[in-house]
């Protein structure tokens, strides 16, 4: 019988043995040792499974990303250094030098700039469209060399919902994966796998962590799509591998070939691994995400509706609220609630925005969101700095907006000190 969420968050991935440790053990070792050259050789072919050198897999690594492999519901998972690398790992394995795809232009303003500059610079391209455009516009933008299409199940900044039947449909009508970043969302309040996603990235660095103490990131494969149906589209996958000897990854490891290239192919050439020390503090995460997340959720929802009704609030971006424009498919594919952050602006536009942060005392101005400590940041003069209002607006960054990442206090704590902030204005 298959565990329920809360319990996998606890038990998957590392299962000890009579008299082994309780809590997963931190493997820290750059390399490991064996009895015969034979078998280390076997290892380096792929023949045999095993470690032999952290810059590619590590052990605990592998627990831990196995626990969130379970919890996505996926086939085969790694873990690596950030989100960052996990997003540009999980595009790169199947695009090369020529190759098109398409994502949201809602994400993560760094995949952004990843996929839009420094992408272009090795020969992908990308394409970035309105999530919230129709079918057939979203057809449009294919090309023959598309080879996948990208999403976040819930934007960063903005909160926008991703439309997962509308995407999952149109990559797999098309013969591409559809990879979503489920980091905002975790896998406690949305699976991506069940609503058609192949293929899950995560930033771990925030709720997963959720203590703000380490950079990490995941990528968890469904094992669903047919690599040789599109044989022509995917030769990484499909042909030959000279680096192995002339294997090829489809055939010869079937639902594990995509994670199997990434860590045999990338891990090896660019080493983006996770330090076996942060995968063990992204354990004790996980442990208890279940209890976060709902927590996040609840004291979110409450201070969306209390700054709905406050006259000095412009306006409150939260899909948790009846008003948003994402609110229905929000309950669709995240009945349990969506995450603790959201965005707002204050009346009276900019200036009045950045003196409210300024009063805050116990929520704090940081560059980060999604993690135990409420905190504000401001992107139109932190990380968005350098854009003129019209381009900030054209970002889809009000200048106004600020961004509020709830944590785990006291609601009613949170509610004074933006009360007390308001007031002194
Ligand atoms: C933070 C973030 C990233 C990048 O992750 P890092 O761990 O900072 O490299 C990617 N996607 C989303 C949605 C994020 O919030």
């Amino acid at each position: 019988m298959e565990n329920r969420i809360e319990t996998k968050c606890l038990h998957a991935g590392w299962t000890p043995k009579n008299g082994e440790p309780r809590q997963v053990p931190i493997y820290q070792s750059t390399t490991f040792k064996y009895d015969s050259s034979d078998d280390m050789g076997k290892l380096f072919d792929l023949e045999a499974s095993g470690y032999f050198y952290s810059r590619l897999q590590n052990p605990t690594n592998d627990y831990v990303a196995a626990k969130l492999t379970a919890l996505e519901g996926g086939y085969a998972g790694m873990l690596t250094s950030s989100g960052q690398a996990a997003n540009f790992f999980a595009v790169f394995n199947i695009c090369e030098s020529g190759d098109h795809f398409i994502a949201s232009s809602s994400i993560y303003g760094g995949t952004y700039n990843l996929f839009g500059v420094t992408m272009k610079k090795m020969g992908i391209e990308c394409t970035f469209v309105d999530q919230d455009a129709s079918y057939e516009e979203l057809k449009a933008q294919f090309r023959p060399n598309t080879k996948c299409i990208f999403g976040e199940t819930i934007t960063n900044p903005t909160c926008s919902i991703i439309d997962f039947e509308k995407f999952s449909k149109l990559a797999h009508e098309m013969g591409v994966p559809f990879i979503v970043d489920n980091t905002f969302a975790t896998p406690v309040n949305c699976r991506p796998i069940e609503h058609g996603a192949d293929i899950v990235t995560h930033s771990t660095t925030k709720y997963i962590d959720g203590h703000a103490s380490g950079i990490g990131g995941a990528i968890i494969d469904s094992g669903n799509f047919d690599w040789m149906k599109y044989a022509d589209k995917f030769p990484g996958l499909t042909t030959p591998d000279e680096s192995y000897h002339g294997l090829t990854y489809a055939t010869k490891f079937g639902k594990a070939a995509y994670i199997t290239k990434a860590t045999a192919q990338l891990m090896r050439d660019f080493g983006a691994i996770q330090a076996p020390q942060n995968a063990y503090y992204l354990q004790l995460g996980l442990e208890s995400l279940h209890v976060r997340m709902q927590r996040h959720c609840s004291n979110a929802q409450k201070l969306a509706e209390f700054l709905e009704n406050d006259d000095r609030i412009a306006w409150v971006n939260y899909p948790g609220l009846k008003s948003s424009k994402y609110y229905d498919l929000a309950q669709k594919y995240l009945p349990n609630g969506t995450c603790g952050v959201m965005c707002f602006g204050l009346k009276g536009g900019r200036n009045v925005s950045v003196k409210f942060m300024d009063n805050l005392k116990l929520i704090s101005i940081v560059t980060h969101v999604a993690d135990a400590k409420s905190c504000v940041l401001h992107p139109a003069s932190h990380t968005h700095r350098q854009l003129t209002d019209e381009q900030l607006l054209e970002a889809g960054v009000a200048p106004d907006l600020i961004r509020f990442s709830v944590g785990l206090e006291n609601v009613d704590d949170l509610i004074d000190d933006i009360k007390q902030a308001l007031d002194n204005i």
